[in-house]
């Protein structure tokens, strides 16, 4: 299948011919103490700052400076409508209509919001699924849900589990289970990528089997946005939120991403929580209107936005449209493929790789799984001068990000990697 071949030379050649490799200059690397640039694939968890960033949120610090609440209608982006900068360009990126898409409020915040409107327990269907590795804090958020409808959240959580052995989830499995527990489930709710095994779900699948017992399917596409083609529309998802400072380069703690199927841009029956950026804009500032609410993804919104992290987000977002997410896709595929082809090479009985093998099932995100859970490994590669993750647990999250890691990068890794496997546990 693959065409890549060992050596330094090979790696070479696949920056020479990336057209994609300029981006890495645009980003601040990582360094050690001596000034040498690390080797970082944690983007996964946080992505580096484009150089743009500074001047997108001194822009605004200047507005704000020379012009104090003017700045919401006279600054050269007015705050007023500062999210709608960011629309266009993040509905691309998810695969979604303008409309369905809004930036608001933090990751899990949105998580509870939408399953305000979307979580409808009754006392027949109250059930929440989620797949069984899910996230800590969409477990909690989902946990917390259940409780606060009065339902006992060991009766009220469905798990999606693995098989015994195995690492990966199953279609078999979640058509069994909504086949049996069908009737019961309010509320499907999966990482679309999940955070430990890198699996990217079939979104569209899910939401169909969802759909066919009756229930609301949602995603949280935290590991997703920026680093898959999630084409949430064409998915049929009822809702979807996710964050922008994995993938999405937005900075630590940055907003979050929501989408809204528009089948639901318009209804006023679902139950929500508001505040008056929900409310109609051309009569926001009367002050004294009824409720008035906005369609679309935007008449989820509560508060007036912090400007100053959707600076930091449009920056980022202006790099994408740049790079072309397309083919950032396609240069992800072939670096993550590289990757692969080169730990599998090393052959070693110590590691393995648990993300699916199948590009269409993964990202760029390959998580490689540790013998006897030996968390040494992940330190040593530290001192080494590559930045990884270690998740309980056994494995190493790696994740060559294709704006700015570079096939050198990948070399660079294995090579290391190699080295350490070799020295301090020996092929046995
Ligand atoms: C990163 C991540 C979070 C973090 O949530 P915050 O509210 O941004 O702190 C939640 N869920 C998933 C699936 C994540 O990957």
């Amino acid at each position: 299948m693959s065409n890549f071949k060992l050596g330094l030379k090979f790696a070479e050649e696949l920056d020479q011919n990336d057209d994609l490799s300029s981006f890495r200059s645009q980003f601040y690397i990582p360094k050690d103490k001596n000034g040498n640039e690390l080797i970082y694939m944690t983007g996964n968890s946080l992505g580096l700052q484009p150089k743009i960033t500074k001047s997108y949120i001194n822009q605004e610090l200047e507005d704000w400076a020379n012009l104090g609440v003017e700045g919401h209608t006279e600054g050269k982006n007015p705050w007023l409508h500062y999210h709608e900068f960011l629309t266009e360009t993040m509905a691309k990126i998810v695969g979604a209509k303008p409309m369905e898409v809004v930036v608001m409020n933090s990751l899990t915040a949105n998580l509870h919001f939408m399953m305000v409107s979307f979580y409808k327990p009754t006392p027949k269907r109250y059930k929440i699924l989620i797949e069984a590795d899910a996230f800590p804090s969409d477990k909690y958020a989902v946990e917390s849900q259940l409780r606060h409808h009065g339902y006992d959240e060991k009766d009220g959580l469905v798990l999606w589990k693995a098989r015994k052995g195995e690492e990966l989830a199953n279609y078999d499995d979640l058509e069994e289970i909504l086949k049996s527990h069908g009737d019961d489930i309010a509320l499907v709710m999966i990482g679309g990528v999940n955070y430990y095994t890198g699996q990217f779900f079939d979104l569209k699948r899910i939401t169909k089997l969802g759909h066919q017992h009756g229930c609301m399917v949602g995603f949280d596409c935290a590991h997703g946005a920026g680093n898959v083609q999630l084409n949430l529309h064409d998915s049929g998802a009822d809702f979807a939120v996710w964050c922008s400072y994995k993938y999405l380069n937005s900075g630590p703690g940055s907003l979050s991403g929501v989408f809204v199927n528009e089948r639901h841009a318009h209804r006023k029956d679902l139950n929500r929580f508001t505040g008056w950026w929900s409310h109609n804009k051309q009569t926001r500032f009367k002050m004294r209107d009824d409720f008035d609410q906005l369609p679309g993804a935007e008449g989820w919104q509560l508060s007036n936005p912090p400007i100053l992290s959707m600076a930091a987000i449009r920056a980022s977002l202006d790099v994408f449209k740049d790079a072309g997410f397309d083919k950032l896709c396609k240069k992800s595929n072939r670096l993550t493929g590289y990757f692969e082809f080169l730990i599998n090479n090393l052959n070693h009985k110590d590691i393995k790789i648990i993300t699916p093998k199948d590009p269409k099932q993964r990202g760029c995100q390959l998580s490689i799984q540790v013998k006897n859970a030996d968390r040494t490994l992940h330190g040593k590669l530290m001192q080494a001068g590559i930045v990884t993750d270690w998740r309980e647990p056994d494995v190493i999250r790696c994740a060559p990000v294709p704006l700015y890691n570079s096939f050198m990068d990948v070399y660079g890794f294995v090579e290391k990697l190699k080295t350490i496997l070799v020295i301090s546990q020996g092929y046995k």
